[in-house]
């Protein structure tokens, strides 16, 4: 992999915010900051088209977010009256937070794959989730201390705006209609069910959103009790094989070059992650494990008595789709007792061991 996005990059080690930049004629970046995110930015895209422009993940919703994509279409001079199309890569709201208020502005559509659609009528019904979520973690294995501060934390984001839904809905394969520009859409489940990245063929420039990211591995978590998140990640990252743009253009970080080989250090990460897990599994009792014991076991970034709430949410959600690809690969085993699921090796060899 080779960084592109040097200026970027610079600013990224720097602690500053990036410039607003011309990737290529007709293609634009614009970071949009997330605030308090440690992420620090989204990379807002806007690409031209005969007719005016699509606008690729309008960023996070919040007057300092809304400031910074304006006055960085400005320096492009791009009025935001030009955007007749609004791309979502997936719902998280660092990317698709604006987006009602650039339709309400522009008068363009918003569009996206189904599966992100229909997460956003879900997330409408939050009372069902809530109770959703406390039998997930009880399956899980957490302490019940968990839920509550899980909930306290998550409060200030219930109050946020509802996301606007879809205007169209757009599937894998298709070409986005917008006259005079290729722009085909790659359905990339895995970060979310619904992702998609787009391939501007017309460019040679291939938008990754979070699916591929250059320094980091997007979270892929299992957030329900059946779902194979990391079985569709994986094979998300063969999707993209072949394509060999010229150039990604991510969601967050910086550009680069050579994807075929950032494909491999991501599916490298996880064969490593597969392998920890199940070692974690071959040396338990024979009761077997919970996730969160599984969790409590891995190495992270911080030593787990240190992550917050949210933290210990997505390290189980990591956690629980590794285990489920054990499960799928016949490598892991689960057993509900009394709605709590007890992992352990299914008896076959260790994952890469
Ligand atoms: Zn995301």
């Amino acid at each position: 992999m080779q960084v592109t996005g040097t200026r970027q990059r610079e600013a990224w080690r720097r602690a500053e915010f990036p410039p607003v930049e011309k990737v290529t004629g007709g293609v634009w970046s614009v970071p949009v900051p997330i605030v308090g995110n440690p992420l620090r930015y989204v990379l807002t895209y806007l690409i031209e088209h005969d007719a005016g422009f699509v606008m690729i993940d309008p960023g996070w919703n919040h007057p300092d977010s809304w400031q910074a994509l304006t006055a960085g279409m400005g320096e492009c001079e791009i009025p935001l009256a030009a955007v007749t199309a609004v791309l979502v890569t997936h719902v998280h709201p660092d990317h698709h937070g604006q987006s009602g208020k650039v339709r309400e502005l522009s008068g363009a559509w918003v569009g996206m794959h189904p599966a992100e659609d229909a997460f956003l009528e879900l997330r409408g019904s939050t009372l069902m989730l809530r109770d959703n979520v406390a039998a997930y973690l009880r399956w899980c294995g957490a302490p019940p201390s968990h839920l509550d501060e899980l909930a306290a934390s998550r409060q200030h984001i219930a109050q946020a705006e509802p996301m606007v839904r879809a205007d169209r809905l757009v599937e894998h394969g298709e070409t986005i209609d917008v006259p005079g520009l290729r722009l085909r859409t790659v359905w990339t489940p895995g970060h979310t069910p619904g992702h998609l990245c787009f391939h501007d063929e017309t460019h040679d420039v291939l938008l990754t959103g979070d699916h591929i990211l250059p320094r980091i591995t997007p979270n892929v978590s299992s957030y329900d009790m059946e779902s194979n998140p990391l079985k569709d990640y994986l094979a998300s990252l063969d999707a993209l094989r072949g394509i060999q743009p010229r150039e990604v253009l991510p969601a967050h970080e910086y550009r680069f070059t050579d994807l075929d080989s950032r494909l491999d250090d991501l599916a490298g990460h996880h064969r490593e992650r597969l392998a920890e897990a199940s070692e974690i599994l071959g040396g338990a009792a024979p009761g077997g494990l919970t996730a969160w014991q599984v969790a409590t076991g891995v190495t992270w970034s911080r030593p787990w008595s240190e992550l917050a709430s949210f933290q210990r949410q997505a390290a189980i959600g990591e956690v629980l789709s590794h285990l489920r690809y054990l499960q799928s690969q016949e490598l892991a085993a689960e057993s509900d007792r009394d709605g709590v699921g007890l992992w352990t090796p299914a008896g076959g060899p260790t994952f890469g061991g």
